[in-house]
């Protein structure tokens, strides 16, 4: 598939703190404040936005953004950040109701992947593959590359490793590339919720069925840099694309994924030798390098920059020189910044500073946030220009069918019309309408819709102060 539609969700973890540093709210509380303005609008906490995203709390008072589907990646990144820029707008009004309200608490919104709990939570990317393909074949190819992603796209973090069986033993504290690699523990599975696999094959095209099928990869890592995320998404279209080719590929078939994704988190070199199911070994380097030079024989002129910032990526890890990666790569920039802490102060990488450290890292308010402040001294990198994530706030990509579904929610928000919406469906609730089912994500342009958009402009009181 040349053009692909891709979507992210993300689900952000939550804390309500004191100004000393303990816990205020529970998070379920939490994220019944944040989400007032939301169930006040919407009246629910289940919601489609302007920019036909999906806001929403599910189970575990995980808040979850998942971008509409985007068919260019920079877009992506930019619909990505607008929900950043979104829910760190209800941070900021939940915590100036909770100062009015004379309580000394404070919400955070972390966009990352384990709590101090060490629970687990998510980053799922979802692409879009043809039913007819080669979804069978999809793992056996798919998973080395995945495992061994983390070396490019991995959010960085340290983990302490402990003799097995001896949970409360004095650990060695290591940085790794993922910490989330520590937490899968299936390959290819239909479930998400028991089990955590790398990639889900759960049959929700969110789509004609007959015609296409939704990949979810669940391993990813939260990325906060917007190179990182963009190389999410670039670098697995184009390993999918050379997967869907039908040409013959390289068997990089590993062993043991689950033994192999922890090693490779683990190796900052990227050379430990990793046990291939056909016997002999490969290390993640290579695998990386091996679908990079292939992805160089499908990439389309416009897509070259994708290649050589792939290369940048392996060759900080193969000469340890970090000069550009430290500056563009969340594991990387979080690597420097990580050294540098624990030099100047004499501290262990396990030490609470560090762990505090990690979080403000991922912690998504625009002013408080470490990462925000490297942006602002140009250690992280920002590529998008303001114009463009502000504009995505409230504007869908207008390449997919997501254009059409940010059209109907802007103007039933504006004009007051009550409306149900998902990824396939458009109503109105009032009675007589009829729902319009887009089940081509690649649609932009409907005579239905046009006419569900007329009705809505014909009737209904419009609601003041929309957002
Ligand atoms: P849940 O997370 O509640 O289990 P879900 O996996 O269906 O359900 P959503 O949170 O609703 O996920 O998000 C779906 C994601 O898939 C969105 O980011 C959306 O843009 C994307 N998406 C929608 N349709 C397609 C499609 N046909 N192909 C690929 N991605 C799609
Ligand atoms: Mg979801
Ligand atoms: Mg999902």
């Amino acid at each position: 598939m040349r053009r692909r539609v891709g979507g992210l969700e993300t689900e952000f973890g939550l804390v309500c703190v004191r100004a000393d540093g303990t816990r205020a709210l529970e998070p379920e509380a939490a994220a019944r404040e944040l989400f007032r303005p939301v169930v006040a609008q919407g009246r629910s906490s289940n919601v489609f936005l302007r920019n036909a995203a999906r806001l929403y709390l599910d189970v575990g008072s995980h808040p979850e953004y998942a971008t509409a589907e985007c068919d260019d990646w920079w877009d992506l990144v930019a619909q990505d950040a607008a929900g950043e820029r979104i829910l760190a707008e209800l941070v900021g009004s939940a915590n100036a109701r909770l100062a009015e309200d004379g309580q000394d608490a404070r919400i955070h919104l972390l966009k990352n992947n384990v709590d101090s709990q060490g629970n687990a939570f998510g980053s799922h990317e979802n692409y879009l593959v043809d039913r007819r393909g080669e979804f069978t074949r999809l793992p056996r190819y798919l998973l080395p590359f995945l495992v061994t992603r983390q070396i490019v796209t991995g959010a960085g973090g340290v983990v302490v490793d402990r003799p097995l069986g001896e949970p409360t033993a004095p650990g060695t504290p290591r940085f790794v590339f993922s910490r989330r690699s520590d937490h899968m523990w299936e390959t290819v599975s239909s479930a998400t919720t028991r089990t955590r696999p790398i990639i889900n094959t759960r049959d929700e095209p969110h789509g004609d069925p007959t015609r296409f099928r939704r990949l979810h990869v669940i391993v990813g890592d939260s990325t906060r840099s917007e190179v990182s995320t963009h190389l999410r998404f670039a670098t697995t279209d184009l390993v999918l694309r050379l997967i869907e080719s039908g040409r013959s590929l390289p068997e990089l078939a590993l062993a043991d994924d689950i033994a192999a994704i922890r090693v490779v988190a683990r190796d900052l070199t990227g050379t430990e030798p990793l046990e291939l199911a056909a016997g002999g070994t490969t290390t993640a380097l290579e695998v990386q390098q091996r679908w990079l030079d292939l992805a160089a024989t499908v990439a389309e002129p416009a897509e070259q920059g994708v290649l050589e910032t792939w290369q940048k990526a392996l060759d900080a890890v193969r000469t340890g020189d970090r000069s550009w990666a430290a500056q563009h790569l969340d594991w990387a920039i979080k690597e420097r910044l990580v050294s540098q802490v624990v030099e100047r102060r004499g501290v262990a990488l396990d030490d609470s500073v560090i762990e505090r450290l990690d979080l403000g890292y991922h912690d998504i308010d625009p002013s408080g946030s470490v990462f925000a402040s490297l942006c602002r001294r140009g250690l992280a990198p920002a590529v998008l220009d303001e114009e463009r994530i502000a504009a995505a706030v409230t504007t869908a990509p207008a390449s997919t069918r997501a254009h059409l579904r940010g059209q109907v929610v802007t103007a039933a928000l504006e004009h007051g019309v009550d409306h149900v919406v998902d990824w396939t469906t458009l109503r109105l609730t009032r009675s007589g309408s009829a729902p319009v089912q887009i089940l081509d994500p690649f649609q932009t342009r409907s005579d239905e819709v046009d006419a569900l958009l007329a009705r809505i402009r014909g009737g209904g009181a419009p609601t003041p102060g929309a957002v």
